[in-house]
């Protein structure tokens, strides 16, 4: 066995060298590099098709469609939203002046407990923020019911839910707004980049706005927007990887199905079914890992991996509301999180990518068990 090779937890999809080179030449031909050149409307037209919804906003990363959700929908005071997710999601609820309001999740999803959230919502609270974690739905319905009763928006971070739908519909559908990443270690990567996707075109149209400095024309300017559009190099590479995306996400199913049959009956480490009436992008694996019946802690076996060459991810740990900035905030006292607390001290992402090999995934497995 090939100890010596390293194995990543992640590796980005990347387009075909000369087929880019191809698009380059285009482009370089067009002399139009952004501002919403052919290849940017171009690759806004196939996502939308891809992902089964009707309006969709590039952005040059996943970070920004989120700040500039909040501003859309003047979201204002508390914003409901889950510790167990990456810094962006909460980092944007700050830029926007409002104050996190942190709920419990639902340890068998990893996403916000809806049942906990009325609990959380005070005279200040003016949207929810959940996040779609590991892409992983979350319970849409049952938010939506909350969210209509005490008059809030919802935002969903989908971050990780490219291609997600629940029984042959997109989850980015759900919510006022859904946001995407296309950072390189997504599923689907421009190699920074992302999205916003909403309901209707006068929407979109006051998105396109808000990512150019909220210019509505030469001479309009309709709010402090921001710089965020993408430019037309991603925006062809993400054609390119549009094409592939398919068969990247076999391959991350297929290493998923051997993880599962070949863990499965490993006392100590369990993992989140598959739901089967969702279309899962198998954009990461977590195990969770119960020192007790394992006989080996999660970092310990973090390391053991890592002394093999191995890199897990511990994916999402610490929790947000452990960051310094975060701390004093709502809801992220200890006593209120314990099962996001509990997922973050046990979770360990597994490496997790469109071309790890079978005897990549053994090397992996026999680490684990061994
Ligand atoms: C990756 C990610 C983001 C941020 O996206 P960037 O493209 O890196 O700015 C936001 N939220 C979640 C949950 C993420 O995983």
């Amino acid at each position: 066995m090939n100890n010596s090779t390293h194995i990543t937890v992640t590796s980005p999809l990347l387009p075909d060298i000369n087929e880019f080179h191809c698009l380059l030449e285009e482009i370089w031909k067009s002399k139009w590099i952004t501002n919403n050149g052919s290849f940017h409307k171009r690759l806004e037209k196939e996502l939308a098709a891809y992902l089964k919804v009707p309006y969709l906003s590039l952005f040059t990363n996943g970070t920004l469609p989120l700040l500039t959700a909040l501003q859309a929908l003047r979201i204002t005071g508390e914003v409901i939203t889950t510790p167990y997710s990456f810094v962006a999601t909460t980092h944007s609820i700050w830029w926007n002046g409002c104050k996190p309001v942190f709920v419990d999740i639902d340890p068998k999803t990893g996403n916000i407990d809806p049942e906990k959230i009325e609990a959380a919502i005070t005279p200040k609270t003016t949207a929810i923020l959940p996040v779609h974690v590991y892409g992983q739905p979350c319970n849409i319905a049952r938010i939506q019911e909350i969210a209509d009763k005490y008059g809030l928006k919802v935002i969903y971070d989908a971050a990780h839910a490219f291609g997600v739908e629940v029984d042959g519909k997109s989850i980015l559908e759900a919510g006022d707004l859904s946001t995407l990443s296309f950072h390189a270690t997504k599923v689907f990567n421009t190699i920074e980049g992302g999205a916003m996707i909403m309901h209707d075109e006068a929407t979109k149209k006051r998105i396109d706005d808000l990512k150019n400095f909220g210019f509505h024309d030469e001479v309009t300017v309709v709010g402090p927007g921001i710089n965020s559009k993408m430019d037309e190099v991603r925006a062809a590479y993400g054609l390119l990887n549009l094409k592939q995306v398919d068969n990247a996400i076999a391959n991350r199913k297929k290493v998923a199905f051997r993880y599962r049959s070949e863990l499965g009956g490993v006392e100590g480490l369990s993992f989140f079914d598959d739901i089967p009436s969702v279309k899962h992008n198998y954009s990461y694996f977590p195990v969770f890992v119960d020192s007790d019946k394992f006989g080996m802690s999660r970092d310990e076996l973090y390391q053991k991996m890592k002394g093999n060459n191995i890199l897990g991810r511990r994916y999402f740990y610490p929790l947000i509301s452990d960051f310094s900035t975060y701390r004093g905030c709502s809801g992220a006292e200890a006593s209120n999180l314990p099962y996001a607390r509990k997922m973050a001290d046990s979770v360990i992402c597994l490496p997790m990518h469109h071309q790890l090999s079978e005897s990549d995934v053994t090397r992996i497995i026999e680490c684990i068990v061994g």
